[in-house]
């Protein structure tokens, strides 16, 4: 059997797994989602928002994309954020990096090798340029590139404050509340980088981070 057919013969096996576990599943989630959190992650095969999290299908809307990046001119985040509050009314927004990042390293070695993919990576540039100075005082490349990952998570994190979508959420009192992880591929943990994000406020004690 080749990778592909494999796909099938494991979907199959799914199937006959989750009816096994809970007989109306598929009744239930073809009415209707219901999820409470919005995963904005990175595309990185290694971090998949529901694996990690132990969540189901229905339980977590899910946007990824090269270094989960939250662009102010992205329409394609933007909808999805939009859909996700407005719409779904999620509880939670979820930015989660991943240490060893692909897209934070490609960034960061400021050569030009993919093309488009080098000006998607550009806000991490800018980032590294405004934490020059604690990362330069770093002395290990990958301690480096990981915290840079870390200072890219809480800037879409603020990215993410910024937008209409949330904002107008807040003045009318409701949620979503703002989170800001990171995943380490090396021991599967999530961790939390900054407090929790739900008011002005609390996004302004975010500026000493940026
Ligand atoms: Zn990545």
């Amino acid at each position: 059997m080749d990778d592909y057919q494999r796909l099938f013969e494991n979907n199959r096996q799914w199937v006959r797994d989750r009816l096994q576990a809970d007989p109306d599943f598929f009744k239930r989630n073809a009415r209707q989602q219901t999820p409470e959190f919005l995963f904005i992650g990175c595309s990185d095969s290694r971090v998949p928002a529901n694996e990690i999290t132990g969540t189901l299908p229905g339980e977590m809307f899910v946007h990824r994309n090269i270094a989960n990046q939250v662009f102010p001119n992205d329409i394609n985040v933007l909808s999805v954020l939009q859909y996700a509050v407005e719409v779904l009314d999620v509880k939670h927004v979820i930015v989660c990096g991943h240490y060893e990042c692909g897209g934070v390293k490609a960034a960061a070695q400021k050569q030009v090798h993919y093309g488009l993919v080098d000006n998607w990576l550009s806000e991490i540039r800018t980032i590294e340029r405004l934490h020059g100075r604690e990362l330069e005082a770093m002395t290990d490349p990958q301690a480096r590139i990981n915290r840079l990952g870390e200072l890219n998570v809480i800037h879409q994190v603020y990215n993410l404050t910024l937008t209409p979508v949330v904002r107008q959420a807040w003045e009318r009192g409701r949620r979503p509340v703002l989170h800001g992880l990171i995943y380490s591929l090396e021991n599967g943990l999530l961790k939390e980088l900054v407090p929790a994000v739900d008011t002005p406020s609390a996004a302004d004690q975010l500026l000493p981070m940026l």
